[in-house]
């Protein structure tokens, strides 16, 4: 059987739902006020909800996995050997390595006996899984902090070696390097 209907008793005021409007306007008046005053405070980002991209940029994590790096040691000779590791981890398969052998004369510009003739990675392939900078014997390959990636064409989505060395010396004179890994302690039974 249906509930007997209830029928409310409204004044006039509640019907015309004026106090309800009032309240409203002043909640949105105050954001208003507060969005407005925000906007004259010093510092890089003013307004509390807005980033003011890109003159605006927020301070990114040191371990973000962005656009890749070939990295040099501190002599500034080329770490990667050219083994070919990350081609071969890289679940998306876009990495593609040529190693060749290091020439006479030519042994400060690389740590290796071997180094990559030809390096390339392929953005558009790339899922930023890290796993390339993870199994890199020579801690060769990072992915660095550029997350600036839209490009207009396919062609400037392969990075090059020159662009991935590039990458590099940019990240070095922005301090924009990763902090070194610090290997976990070993439990003492495990170190005898
Ligand atoms: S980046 Fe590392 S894993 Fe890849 S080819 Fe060079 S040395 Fe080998
Ligand atoms: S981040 Fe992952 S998908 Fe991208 S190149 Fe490295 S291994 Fe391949």
């Amino acid at each position: 059987m249906a509930k007997p209907v209830v029928e409310k008793k409204y004044s006039f005021l509640d019907s015309i739902y004026l106090f309800e409007i009032l309240k409203g306007m002043v909640l949105t008046m105050r954001h208003f006020m507060f969005n407005f005053f925000a906007s004259f405070r010093p510092g890089p980002h003013t307004i509390p909800t807005t980033w003011q991209y890109p003159e605006d940029r927020r301070e990114i994590s040191p371990i973000f996995r962005g656009e890749h790096m070939l990295m040099l040691d501190e002599q500034g000779r080329e770490l990667c050997v050219g083994c070919g590791m990350c081609a071969k981890i890289c679940p998306a398969k876009c990495i593609t390595v040529e190693m060749a052998k290091v020439k006479e004369g030519e042994e400060s510009k690389y740590a290796g006996k071997t180094h990559c003739k030809n390096f390339n990675i392929d953005l558009l392939r790339c899922i930023f899984c890290g796993f390339c900078e993870e199994t890199c014997p020579k801690s060769a390959i990072e992915l660095g902090q550029g997350y600036e990636l839209s490009r207009f064409t396919k062609e400037e989505c392969q990075l090059g070696k020159e662009r991935l060395l590039k990458n590099y010396h940019w990240a070095k004179k922005n301090n924009k390097l990763k902090p070194k890994k610090v290997e976990a302690e070993q439990p003492k039974d495990k170190k005898e």
